[in-house]
């Protein structure tokens, strides 16, 4: 029995490349985590059954087609299937008997309270003892508190005492928009579980990976479990450390994004997740920072840092309608455009995404607000009054103001000539701070961006310096 906390070992088993068989394995839950791993574990040499309630979304996975965007997915799920390793069901009767893993990937959403929601775990669990046929490996990859392996393993049991079940902790560190690259590529695999069979049984399961090198992390099944929201809620700090710097330099007169680059030149900080602007979204920070405060509380110990974390992230959105106001006066009937609704690039996920809220705050104050994404075809739905283009340019047109909320790379590659000449007003807040200033100066932009000096365009400039009576000579042009 592993117990303490203690790391009890980190692979890479010395290259050795092991021998596998395939396992027959049954995912619960085929959304954004359940649909990769599907997919992976199938490319790992298993067969795979994908159980989903949603009998749409399975609908559309027999027939090849995934159900959200993500770079690589649909030719894997293709692969899987034409290779006869991977199928899709809504019947739980079908595809349960005989699995000797089930993975449970369903969703743990935020209850009123901030603790996360473990009813789909729970009905998960007591789905997989019903049709069990045998002893099941029975792995929680969704994201939980510390402690519910216990719960798990609990309703096992009442269901079917006559099972011997292993219970494991895999949290999944994939990032949504690069899932399968960081699930054919894990910095690490975390295995929490509480006997030697089944330590033994993960390990065969990620064989493949193991010789090629990629590290295993064996613990207890709380340090597990514990470990993916310490790893989200750490991160979701950085951000929040990031915007409450930008607040300071937009006050000092500095530069956000040289302080940052500054600090992540340094090995102990490192450059990732230290981007100021919109704030983090998406549905795991919020919720994961959330249920892990609860955690705490619960077990006696008040972690405030982790309100402040939250606090600071919407702070940041209520930084940029500030800066809209400032840059607008008045909001009222003024058309705002706001170019990315997905919470982060590389994916159609609008859950709780920081654009969403900017718009739902913006038409409070009654603007006219546009939203356009690459990959999002439809988010009105969500909010009330949102109106949506399908094409960069048709959304600016007229704008009074283009606030970026998603750094989708392509909007580096803007026309900012052509917006420019599109828009009623040249006005543009930089949500992400992607654009660069200068040249935003240099094509006539008035240009807010995130803990970043205010830029106007020159005529503004020229116009202000003249009514100083001072004469000024823009920055880069002769004389
Ligand atoms: P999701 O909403 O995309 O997918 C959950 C799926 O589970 C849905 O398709 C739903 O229909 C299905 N489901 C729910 N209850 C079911 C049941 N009883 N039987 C069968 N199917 C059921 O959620 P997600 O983003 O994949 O997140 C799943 C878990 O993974 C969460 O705990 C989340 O915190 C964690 N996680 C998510 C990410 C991410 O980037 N999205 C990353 C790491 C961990």
């Amino acid at each position: 029995m592993y117990g303490n906390g203690k790391v009890k070992r980190v692979l890479p088993l010395n290259g050795q490349r092991p021998t596998t068989e395939g396992m027959d394995i049954a995912v619960i839950g085929t959304g954004h985590v359940g649909l990769p791993t599907c997919v992976t574990l199938g490319a790992l040499g298993h067969t795979v059954t994908g159980l989903d309630e949603d009998a749409q979304k399975i609908e559309l996975l027999q027939a090849g087609s995934v159900p959200f965007f993500e770079p690589g997915l649909e030719e894997l799920l293709c692969q899987g299937i034409s290779q006869g390793r991977l199928t899709f069901s809504v019947d739980a009767e079908t595809a349960l008997p005989g699995k000797d893993v089930v993975f449970i990937c369903v969703g743990t959403p935020a209850r009123e309270d901030g603790s996360a929601n473990l009813l789909a775990v729970e009905t998960a669990a007591r789905t997989v003892a019903r049709f069990a046929t045998g002893p099941v490996v029975v792995v929680e990859k969704s994201t939980v508190p510390a402690g519910t392996a216990h719960w798990v393993r609990r309703a096992l049991a009442q269901e079917r005492p006559d099972i011997r079940f292993q219970v494991v902790s895999n949290p999944e560190f994939l990032r949504e928009g690069q899932a399968i690259e960081d699930s054919l590529h894990p910095d690490r695999i975390l295995v929490g579980a509480d006997s030697l069979a089944a330590f033994e049984k993960m390990r065969q399961l990620y064989a493949p990976l193991l010789s090629e090198g990629y590290q295993l992390i064996e613990t207890d099944i709380e340090t597990a479990e514990l470990s993916k929201h310490a790893c989200n809620a750490f991160l979701a700090m950085k951000i929040s450390f990031a915007n409450a710097l930008a607040r300071i330099c937009e006050r000092a007169g500095a530069d956000v994004t040289a302080v940052t680059r500054v600090m992540g030149a340094d090995a102990r900080i490192g450059h990732m997740f230290l981007a100021a602007g919109l704030g983090y979204g998406g549905y795991c920070f919020p919720k994961d920072l959330q249920a892990f405060h609860r955690l705490a509380a619960g077990l006696g110990y008040d972690f405030p840092l982790l309100e402040e974390v939250a606090r600071i992230n919407d702070e940041a959105v209520e930084a940029v309608v500030q800066k809209v106001e400032d840059a607008l006066w008045n909001l009222e009937n003024k058309r705002v455009t706001l170019l990315g609704l997905a919470f982060k690039p590389g994916t159609n996920d609008t859950r709780f995404s920081p654009a969403l809220i900017l718009a739902r705050r913006l038409i409070e104050k009654k603007s006219h607000v546009v939203g356009y994404d690459p990959q999002v075809p439809d988010a009105t739905s969500q909010v009330p009054g949102l109106e949506q283009a399908h094409d960069l340019y048709a959304a600016a047109e007229g704008a009074d103001c283009v606030v970026l909320c998603t750094d989708w790379p392509e909007f580096r590659a803007i026309d900012l000539w052509r917006l420019r000449n599109i828009m009623a007003y040249p006005v543009f807040v930089d949500g992400r701070n992607l654009l660069d200033p200068e040249q935003m100066r240099a094509a006539g932009f008035t240009y807010y961006s995130t803990g970043r000096p205010v830029v106007q365009d020159y005529q503004f400039e020229i116009a202000s310096a003249e009514a100083e009576g001072e004469q000024i000579v823009p920055q880069g042009r002769a004389t």
